[in-house]
């Protein structure tokens, strides 16, 4: 399923792609077999590739309709991006804007891009290449970052770390000298149904997006977790978080509020169906997909 409805609010999955990717050893050091092996019987097959233990994951942008306005939250890795050390994002072809299209919105008429966070895989789309130039990929939209968030990575992208990855230049950059950014407080709101929560610990200035509308609630969780296993073992940091102690603290909150409520969940990296509802399960919680 790639289409909900809560209240007011409709909200499209927009597919990049989703396969089995990384190991469960590679994306979480602190993970173990035995940990893993108590979950493995309702992750597999769907979200744990039997036998390799590959965590099938899903790259997608959430397509927000609220009160007139279209807002498209992550941008996945985007097309003819040069990414050598990253073969996933390198130089791809996905047909990504004609699923934008075929879920009814054409890129003009996006009306906000947001962020969850500045990394490589959730800011491909905000730009393509057109004569040799990236160019904003949604013409008449804002493209709302986290203040906190641009402050940590405005700087740190200059370090030796990104050298050889240089994806501000091509997908955050060109945004801002378009004079299409705009940098707000973490708990911005775009009206009175959807709106932004400070999460931070994988990145200094993530943020999660809360819609609520006529009773019903959902909340899009960015990288807070990478995969369905961190409900069950919400220590396990993934080796993409800038701080791994505050990344956990924010997924125990997350799961602690919303555990036993039917508030649904939709991740950045959960692969199909994406959503799901946060169970407790002994002294710990597991996330119980939809329609399972
Ligand atoms: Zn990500």
């Amino acid at each position: 399923m790639n289409i909900w409805q809560f209240g007011d609010v409709r909200v499209d999955r927009v597919l990049e792609f989703e396969q089995p990717l990384l190991g469960w050893q590679q994306l979480f050091p602190a993970a173990t077999t035995a940990a893993v092996d108590r979950q493995r019987a309702y992750l597999e097959p769907c979200w744990m590739e039997p036998g390799t233990g590959k965590l099938v994951m899903s790259f997608h942008s959430f397509l927000i309709r609220s009160r007139g306005l279209n807002i498209l939250v992550d941008t996945c890795g985007g097309n003819d991006k040069p990414r050598p050390n990253k073969s996933r994002y390198h130089m791809q072809q996905w047909p990504y804007l004609e699923r934008l299209r075929a879920a009814g919105v054409a890129p003009e008429e996006i009306d906000f891009v947001l962020c969850t966070h500045l990394h490589v895989d959730h800011v491909g789309w905000n730009t393509r290449l057109v004569n040799g130039r990236w160019v904003p990929t949604f013409p008449q939209a804002k493209y709302v970052f986290a203040r906190t968030e641009w402050d940590y990575w405005r700087e740190h992208y200059k370090t030796e770390a990104f050298k050889d990855d240089p994806f501000y230049i091509d997908s955050v950059l060109p945004v801002i000298d378009a004079g299409q950014a705009q940098f707000v407080d973490s708990n911005f709101a775009f009206n009175d149904e959807v709106a932004l929560v400070p999460t931070p610990g994988h990145t200094p200035g993530h943020v999660c997006v809360n819609i609520r509308s006529k009773g019903t609630e959902c909340v899009m969780t960015g990288d807070m977790m990478h995969h369905a296993l961190q409900v069950g073992e919400p220590e396990w940091s993934s080796c993409f978080c800038v701080d791994p102690k505050q990344s956990a603290l924010s997924r125990r909150g997350l799961f602690e509020r919303y555990a036993g409520t039917p508030t649904v969940i939709l991740p950045a990296h959960f692969a199909t169906p994406t959503a799901g509802t946060i169970e407790r399960a002994g002294s710990t919680w597991r996330y119980r997909f939809q329609g399972t």
